[in-house]
C-alpha cells in the first residue's frame, strides 16, 4: 500500500502539472504575439509556427495525463476507505432514531437523512458507519440459518432452538414478511444472519407423516359388541361436548382424555375413529354448524425412533397443532396408539431415557389443555401397567375403558357386520336355506360355533399359572375383531378364486370357504407370534402378566396330531 509520502508526492505531481499547463498556455500566448509581429516571409516564421504546434501537442498530452491521475486518485480513495458494517434493523423510535443489532450487540442509533426511514422494516439489513449510524438500506438478507419454531407466542414473537431440556432456546422477532404468516410449533423459519429476526417460513413436512385428518364413516353399529366401552365413551366424551352449559352449571369438569385398553385387534383403534366420527356428527347436529373432526393418529412405536432426541418438541408440536385446529373450529382427537411405548413408566427399563422427557412434557400439555377446548386425547394400550401413573392421574387421562375380547354373541355380531347383506353368498346355500338372510344367519352361526367349540382341534395354548394350575386356551380365548375380519376376507379370496376357476359370475362365499378360512387363520394369522417369546404371547391373552409362568402354544399338525412347544 502506498505511504502517505507517496500519496502527497503524487498530489504534488498533480499540482506541478497544473502549473506547467498554465505555463504552456502562457508560452503559446507569447508565441502568438511574436508570430503576429513577425513577417510571414521571415525565415524564422515557420520555426515559430512549428514551435507553437509542438507546444499545443504537449499541452493536450498533459491534460490527458492529468485526467488519468485524477481518476486513479478517486479510485484509490474509494478502495482505501474503511468498510461499512451491516446490521439488522429491529425497530424505529419516535425521535427518529432506530434500534439495530449487530451480532450480540444492540445499538440505539441515528439514521442518515439520505436514508428513507419509513422504508426500514424489522429484519432489513442496514449499512452502518463508524458511528453505527444507519447510512444505507440493503433490504432483507437472502441467506441465513433454518431453525424450527418451538412455540409461536401470543404476541407474535417466536421461541426457537433449545435442546431436550429447553436450554439455549431464545425468543426472536418476526420479520415484516412474517407479520401475518401462520406459524406454529414445528414450522421451519429462516433467520437473518444476526439471529434476531425470522424472515421466511417453511411449513413443516413431518406432521403429515403421522397425522391423519379425515376419518372414514364408522357409525357405532359397525362395531360388534363393545356396548359397555361405547357407552362409557359416550357419557365421558360426547355429553360434555354436546352439553357444555350443563356441565358448567353443575361445576363438573369435562374429561380431557381416556385410555382404551385391552387385547390387540379387539377394536381400540376402530372405537377411537368411530368416536371421532360419531361425536362430530352429533355435534354438527346439535350446534347446526358444519364442524369437522381432526383425527391425529400417532403410532407410538413407529414414531419412537423419529422422536429420538426431540421428543419434547414433538409432544409440544402435537398439542399446539391440536389447539390450532380446535381454534379453527375442528373437533380434535389426539389418538396415541400403543401409548405404553412412549409414555412408559420411568422404572420399566426399556426406553427410559425417552419417557423421561416425553412423560413430563405430555403431562404439562395435558394440564395446559383448557376444558371445553374441543380437544380430546385418547390413548390405547394392551399393557396399561407400563404406562406412567403420572399420565393416568385425575384431570389427565382419568378414565380407563376396557375394550374386551368378543364373547360368543359379539363374535356373531362382528361376523354379521362383515358377512353383510351385499356380500355374494354361495347360491347353493341360499337355495338350501330358502333365502339370503337365512344363508347369512347360517354362516354366522356355524362359524361362531366352530370358533367357540372346545375340541381337540381348537386347543391353542396351555397356560401355566403361578398358583400351580394349568389352563388350556381354545380358539375362542384368542378370538378378536381383527381375526374375524381376516377370516371373512380370506373366505372372500377363496370364493373369488373359485369364480375364476369355474368361470362363473354366480359364485359366493360358502360354508366350506368360511370353515377353511377359520382353520387357516388360526394357523397363519400374523397376530400370533412366530417366536416363543413369552412377552409377545402375553399381549394376546387375558391373564395378568404376573400370574403367568409359562405359555405353551399347541400347534395342530396335519391330521389331529398335536404337538406342544414350551414358551418360557
Ligand atoms: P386394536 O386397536 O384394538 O389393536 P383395531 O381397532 O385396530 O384393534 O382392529 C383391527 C381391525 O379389526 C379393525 O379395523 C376392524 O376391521 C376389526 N375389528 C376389531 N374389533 C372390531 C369390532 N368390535 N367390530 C368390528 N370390527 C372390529
Amino acid at each position: 500500500m502506498p505511504s502517505d509520502n507517496e500519496r502527497n508526492n503524487r498530489r504534488n505531481r498533480g499540482g506541478d502539472s497544473a502549473q506547467r499547463s498554465d505555463a504552456s498556455v502562457r508560452a503559446i500566448k507569447v508565441l502568438d504575439e511574436i508570430l503576429e509581429s513577425t513577417d510571414p516571409l521571415d525565415a524564422n516564421y515557420q520555426y515559430l509556427l512549428l514551435l507553437r504546434h509542438q507546444l499545443e501537442i504537449d499541452e493536450q498530452q498533459l491534460a490527458e495525463a492529468q485526467e488519468m491521475i485524477q481518476k486513479y486518485d478517486e479510485a484509490y480513495t474509494k478502495l482505501t476507505q474503511p468498510a461499512n458494517r451491516i446490521a439488522v434493523f429491529l425497530s424505529g423510535n419516535e425521535d427518529g432514531t432506530a434500534n439495530i443489532a449487530l451480532g450480540d450487540n444492540e445499538f440505539y442509533t441515528n439514521i442518515d437523512p439520505n436514508v428513507d426511514a419509513a422504508e426500514l422494516k424489522t429484519g432489513t439489513r442496514v449499512k452502518v458507519n463508524d458511528a453505527y449510524a444507519i447510512v444505507g438500506d440493503l433490504g432483507p438478507a437472502q441467506n441465513g440459518q433454518i431453525v424450527k419454531v418451538n412455540e409461536a407466542l401470543e404476541d407474535g414473537r417466536l421461541r426457537i432452538g433449545g435442546d431436550q431440556q429447553g436450554q439455549n432456546s431464545r425468543v426472536v422477532l418476526r420479520g415484516e414478511g412474517l407479520k401475518e404468516a401462520k406459524i406454529k410449533t414445528g414450522t421451519e423459519v429462516r433467520m437473518e444472519p444476526n439471529g434476531r429476526v425470522a424472515l421466511e417460513a417453511f411449513a413443516g413436512k413431518e406432521n403429515q407423516d403421522y397425522f391423519l385428518d379425515q376419518v372414514t364413516e364408522i357409525p357405532w353399529d359397525k362395531i360388534g359388541g363393545q356396548q359397555e366401552a361405547i357407552s362409557v365413551i359416550k357419557d365421558a366424551i360426547e355429553l360434555p361436548l354436546l352439553y357444555p352449559e350443563l356441565y358448567e352449571r353443575f361445576g363438573k369438569r369435562p374429561l380431557k382424555g381416556i385410555l382404551l385398553y385391552g387385547p390387540p385387534g379387539c377394536g381400540k383403534t376402530l372405537i377411537g375413529k368411530a368416536t371421532a366420527y360419531n361425536i362430530t356428527q352429533e355435534y354438527k347436529e346439535r350446534t347446526k354448524r358444519d364442524v369437522k373432526e381432526y383425527f391425529m393418529y400417532i403410532n407410538g412405536p413407529k414414531i419412537l425412533n423419529m422422536w429420538l432426541g426431540e421428543s419434547e418438541r414433538q409432544v409440544r408440536e402435537i398439542f399446539s397443532t391440536a389447539r390450532e385446529k380446535a381454534k379453527e373450529g375442528y373437533l380434535v382427537f389426539i389418538f396415541i396408539d400403543e401409548a405404553e411405548s412412549i409414555l412408559r413408566t420411568r422404572s420399566s427399563g426399556r426406553f427410559t431415557n425417552i419417557s423421561n422427557t416425553v412423560v413430563p412434557q405430555f403431562c404439562a400439555e395435558m394440564d395446559g389443555l383448557v376444558s371445553l377446548e374441543n380437544v380430546v386425547v385418547m390413548l390405547t394400550s394392551n399393557r396399561p401397567d407400563y404406562i406412567d401413573p403420572a399420565v393416568l392421574r385425575p384431570e389427565r387421562i382419568d378414565r380407563k375403558v376396557k375394550v374386551v375380547r368378543p364373547d360368543r354373541q359379539s363374535t356373531s355380531d362382528i361376523l354379521g357386520i362383515y358377512l353383510h347383506k351385499d356380500l355374494p353368498l354361495d347360491w347353493r346355500l341360499v337355495d338350501e336355506k330358502g333365502g339370503v338372510d337365512q344363508a347369512r344367519e347360517y354362516l354366522v352361526a356355524q362359524t361362531t360355533e366352530l370358533i367357540w367349540s372346545k375340541t381337540h382341534e381348537t386347543e391353542f395354548l396351555e397356560a401355566y399359572l403361578r398358583n400351580g394350575s394349568v389352563d388350556t386356551l381354545y380358539w375362542k380365548d384368542l378370538v378378536s375383531g381383527a381375526l374375524l375380519t381376516s377370516i371373512v376376507e380370506r373366505a372372500k379370496d377363496y370364493a373369488i378364486k373359485r369364480s375364476i376357476e369355474v368361470k362363473s359370475t354366480k359364485e359366493g362365499v360358502s360354508w366350506e370357504d368360511m370353515e377353511r378360512a377359520v382353520r387357516t387363520e388360526y394357523k397363519e394369522n400374523e397376530i400370533f407370534p412366530k417366536t416363543d417369546n413369552l412377552e409377545d404371547w402375553l399381549k394376546l391373552v387375558d391373564y395378568e402378566p404376573d400370574n403367568v409362568v409359562r405359555l405353551n402354544p399347541i400347534k395342530a399338525k396335519k391330521g389331529s396330531q398335536v404337538t406342544r412347544r414350551n414358551v418360557i
